[in-house]
């Protein structure tokens, strides 16, 4: 099979006989075999019955019904375990992206041979409101990931080499994320194509002003556990150290302006009067805290299942 192409939604009746017809005119011109398979996130309109009846009619639409709303992610992860198609292309259902651009991402999957391509919405119809704060979180998921020619990391519309799909965990809200997650994952050659985007034209977004807050939160969760995942304390021991080793500096400086102070015989004052007082007592503290949150990560990527869990490419 050449294609899969995985549809999350969630209550997006409106949309989908549209949707539908276009990617089967694309991908009946272009002669592509496919599967086309649409997850539910739990919607509570007649998304369902909607996918239902195109099954009934071809069985290269496939679908996938969630119990309740768990969030795009979850519904891409799942969609992803079962695709079978060579090349792999995730798209909106909301009719924003467009199935036209599927045969040129084909092509730079099986031809150009990238691991990723991800669409770049270069002129969003969105309001302002989403593109403008977007700016700013694309250029910190650049720096974080450090995969610095992407423009969009969020763009619904992405194709991927099948192997990329079956090697990356997508979880939480992270598919703000995966260019991040295939690079961790190893895969490396990823690229951009400059993709047509609309503005919605049924239906309403399904991301609130949280998905800022949420989606920087992700990233910072991303990078730390993609550098410390499998050693927590190479983190909690350093800064646990350098905290050490400022508390004992100023313990020195304690000591040892009392010793001249003694010394000199000049009048007895208290260690509290010195501020360095403070800085060596918070250190101490700090560092303390450090150690031990040091310790229990250890201890919790020990009995980790996944410890030992490498991504091997080949073996002879
Ligand atoms: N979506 C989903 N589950 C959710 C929220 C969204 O499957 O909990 C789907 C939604 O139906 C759409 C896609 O994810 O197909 C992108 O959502 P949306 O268009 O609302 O996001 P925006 O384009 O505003 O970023
Ligand atoms: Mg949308």
């Amino acid at each position: 099979m050449d294609i899969s192409v995985v549809i999350p939604l969630y209550n997006e009746a409106e949309s989908l006989p549209e949707l539908y017809a276009w990617i089967k005119r694309v991908m009946e011109e272009n002669h592509f075999s496919y599967e086309v398979i649409f997850v539910d996130d739990g919607s509570t309109d007649n998304s369902w019955e909607i996918i239902e009846g195109f099954h009934q009619k071809s069985p290269a639409v496939k679908g996938i019904r969630f119990r309740r709303n768990y969030g795009k992610s979850p519904g891409l992860h799942c969609g992803f375990q079962r695709a079978e198609g060579d090349v792999v292309i995730t798209m909106d259902a909301d009719l924003q992206d467009s199935p036209d651009e599927i045969p040129e991402l084909y092509r730079m999957i099986t031809e150009d041979g990238y691991d990723l391509v991800s669409g770049w919405k270069k002129k969003r119809y969105d309001p302002l409101s989403k593109t403008i704060p977007t700016k700013l979180f694309n250029a910190t998921a650049r720096r974080f990931s450090g995969i610095h020619n992407l423009h969009d990391f969020n763009c619904g519309l992405k194709a991927y080499k099948k192997i990329v799909v079956k090697n990356i965990e997508i979880y939480n809200d992270m598919h703000r994320y995966i260019p991040y997650l295939a690079k961790i994952a190893g895969f490396t050659k990823i690229g951009e194509k400059v993709v047509h985007h609309q503005a919605r034209k049924y239906g309403t977004t399904k991301f609130g002003l949280d998905r800022f807050v949420n989606g920087y939160l992700d990233l910072i969760t991303l990078w730390f556990t993609s550098k410390f995942g499998k050693k927590p304390m190479h983190f909690f021991g350093l800064w646990g150290s350098v905290m050490f080793f400022v508390s004992f500096i100023s313990l020195l400086i304690v000591l040892g302006a009392k010793m001249v102070s003694l010394m000199a015989g000049m009048p007895m004052r208290l260690v509290t009067d010195s501020p360095y007082f403070y800085v060596a007592l918070t250190g101490m503290i700090l560092g303390t805290q450090l150690f031990l949150a040091g310790f229990v990560g250890e201890l919790i990527s020990r009995s980790s299942p996944n410890r030992n869990n490498y991504k091997i490419a080949e073996e002879i």
